[in-house]
């Protein structure tokens, strides 16, 4: 069979520890042998990050920015124990924020749904995605302890010197203060990235705030969705026959619970730091979540939402065995290569990635799996694969399949 030929190249950014091990079986086995793979290629490697004061981060980034997709690997994120394992010069940012300063995106994170791994919530069918907005709010805050009696303001100096102050509290004893801010530029492609990728995985799109006591703060980031739907995407969405529905956030949770599921879910920062745990729990298992990063002009950076599993490298560098799940990792490179197959009109290609992802999910509801899965599943004889096995084991069901 001739292989799948690629017009365009797509970003490789690749990373750490296990997942750099999975990395190179992904492309040996599921990829080089089917398709001629064209990538230009990024070590984000810790090593290699190091050895470039970072740079090859940015230039990862700016090359998504010119072919407009990308695909990454898991990738450390420097603490004090990793300056010293990896001889660092600086405790160097973590990648994804770099990344995600650059093209200033919205993070879409969605489980893969396979028969055998239930969700936890019964009336769940198909897959649930967040959209995390990813700036500003608690995670940009100023905070305060106060140490007794005395009254706390927002004061907001205007470039003219004039000032508008708001009470926050009259103490009378102890207590604490916190500032956040966010932008309306910011919430605004927030809202964009959204109503996109709504559009492009045709699917409903629900987003709630706590409106009703955050007048000014949350109505804002309201007001600014609904602004930009009437204006830009009312009609679009009436085409594509998806809706956008706004609640509130206590509402939106209850709905989340009693729903089949099938639509996107929009967070502000914390609301999607949190629900985007509790939904992949729920959903079964971290190594079962997809991450795409899509920026509002539409550049896409695919990704599994776990780390580089440092304990299972470990255990790989002592020589022991691994039963470290790929499938993540997997969906992130078919996620990637039916994006560039949608954008250069390769139908094969688009076509390809559609198929690696069901022998993925059929390999899996044949009874073949890792040990994580295995461990939650309710399918019965089952067999447990190490890491390159399970691969392996994909490889023969996509053979099959082409
Ligand atoms: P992690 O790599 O996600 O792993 C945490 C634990 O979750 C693992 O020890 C393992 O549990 C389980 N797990 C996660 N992915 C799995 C998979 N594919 N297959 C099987 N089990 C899996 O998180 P971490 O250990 O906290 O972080 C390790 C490094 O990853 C850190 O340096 C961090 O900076 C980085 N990180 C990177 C990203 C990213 O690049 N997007 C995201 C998060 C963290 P058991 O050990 O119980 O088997
Ligand atoms: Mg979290």
């Amino acid at each position: 069979m001739a292989k799948i030929k690629m017009t365009t190249p797509l970003v490789e950014m690749d990373g750490d520890e296990m997942t750099r091990i999975l990395w190179k079986i992904i492309k040996d086995e599921l990829l080089l042998p089917f398709i001629e793979l064209n990538t230009e290629y990024y070590d984000l490697g810790l090593e290699y990050r190091n050895e470039t004061n970072d740079q090859v981060t940015v230039d990862s980034a700016e090359a998504t920015k010119k072919y407009g997709v990308a695909v990454k690997c898991a990738t450390i994120t420097p603490n004090a124990a990793r300056m010293t394992e990896y001889d660092l010069k600086e405790m160097w940012k973590s990648p994804n924020g770099t990344i995600r300063a650059i093209l200033d995106g919205t993070v879409f994170r969605a489980p893969i749904v396979v028969k055998g791994i239930e969700p936890t919530v019964r009336t769940w069918k198909k897959p649930i995605t967040i959209a995390r907005h990813a700036y500003g709010d608690v995670y940009k805050g100023s905070e305060m302890k106060i140490p007794g009696a005395g009254k706390a303001e927002i004061v907001y100096t205007a470039e003219d010197g004039t000032e508008t102050r708001e009470l926050i509290h009259n103490f009378k004893g102890a207590g604490i203060v916190q500032g956040m801010h966010n932008l309306d530029e910011s919430i605004e492609s927030f809202a964009r990235s959204c109503f996109n990728y709504a559009l492009d995985i045709k699917q409903d799109i629900w987003f709630a705030t706590k409106d009703t006591i955050s007048k000014k703060y949350d109505h804002n980031f309201k007001d600014i969705f609904q602004e930009i739907y009437d204006k830009e995407y009312d009609a679009k969405f009436k085409a594509a026959g998806i809706e956008y529905f706004y609640t509130l956030i206590d509402d939106a949770v209850a709905r989340v619970i009693r729903s089949e599921g099938g639509y996107i879910w929009a967070c502000k920062n914390y609301d999607g730091d949190v629900m985007s745990d509790m939904v992949a729990t729920a959903f079964g298992s971290l190594a079962m979540m997809t991450s795409v990063l899509v920026s509002p002009q539409g550049y896409y950076e695919y990704e599994a939402a776990h780390g580089t599993v440092q304990r299972h490298y470990y255990k790989h560098l002592k020589g022991e065995e691994t039963s470290t799940n790929s499938v993540a990792t997997i969906f992130a490179w078919t996620g990637a290569l039916r994006k560039r197959g949608e954008l250069d009109s390769n139908q094969e290609l688009m076509d390809f990635a559609d198929k690696l992802e069901k022998a993925t999910v059929d390999t899996i509801e044949s009874g073949k799996m890792t040990k994580d899965l295995a461990l939650i599943t309710t399918l019965e004889n089952v067999t447990v694969l190490n890491s390159e096995n399970f691969i392996k084991a994909i490889r023969e069901t996509l053979e099959k399949m082409l």
